[in-house]
């Protein structure tokens, strides 16, 4: 599956919010963000823009996306499907992408972000149900266990992410037991668990154009 090969934090100065998209170094003051906010480009600094309606909607897309690490035709089809089901449509968009099998490694501390998550399941570093799955769009289900699989429990990375994720909270909807280097989704994720500011009603108004 294709992904976003580019510079990230210009990722981050574009949309003008940090997107934690580099694990440990958006959290330090060598943060792009933290430096300089402005947009990229060599008049990004001067360049005001008011954007029109479909702009928001689309900047606000666009964000959430590349948050995920999710191309265009991926992220439609989620929306696809949030729309195919009852409920709010904008909710159960998150939800999907916060279920992916990436986000939840990151989530669960095993990454210091979605992209290193990304690669490790690739890689082919994780069991689902004892079951090794090597792809990072597969949707957990509550009840489901994630485990670094045996032959990777010492990799010397996962020391440093276990002290890192000694300072971090993860969210109600996961639990993780460091000591067999497993974890559990307890449950569906809702809304307010996502913690970025994400405006999704701009998402499905864009969409349903
Ligand atoms: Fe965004 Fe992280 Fe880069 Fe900061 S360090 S600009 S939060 S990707």
């Amino acid at each position: 599956m294709a992904r976003y090969t580019g510079p990230v934090c210009r990722v981050c100065r574009r949309e003008g919010e940090k997107l934690f998209l580099k694990g440990d170094r958006c959290y330090s003051e060598k943060c792009a963000m933290e430096k300089r906010g402005q947009p990229p480009g060599q008049h990004g600094a001067r360049r005001r823009r008011n954007l029109s309606e479909y702009g928001l909607q689309l900047r606000e897309k666009q964000k959430v996306r590349r948050m995920y690490g999710v191309m265009e035709r991926q992220f439609r089809r989620y929306y696809e499907e949030a729309a195919r089901r009852q409920g709010v449509t904008g909710e159960i968009l998150l939800q999907l992408l916060e279920r992916r099998l990436d986000n939840v490694v990151f989530r669960m501390g095993f990454a210091a972000s979605r992209a290193e998550a990304r690669q490790m399941v690739n890689h082919g570093k994780f069991l689902v149900n004892d079951r090794p799955t090597d792809i990072p769009s597969f949707l957990v289900s509550e009840g489901d266990r994630i485990e670094v699989k045996p032959g990777s429990k010492g990799m010397p990375r996962l020391q440093e992410l276990q002290e890192v994720a000694a300072g971090r909270s993860i969210p109600g909807w996961l639990s993780v037991d460091w000591e067999q280097k497993r974890g559990t989704v307890l449950r569906l994720p809702e809304r307010d668990e996502v913690d970025v500011p994400i405006e999704e009603h701009l998402i499905v108004e864009m969409y349903s154009r």
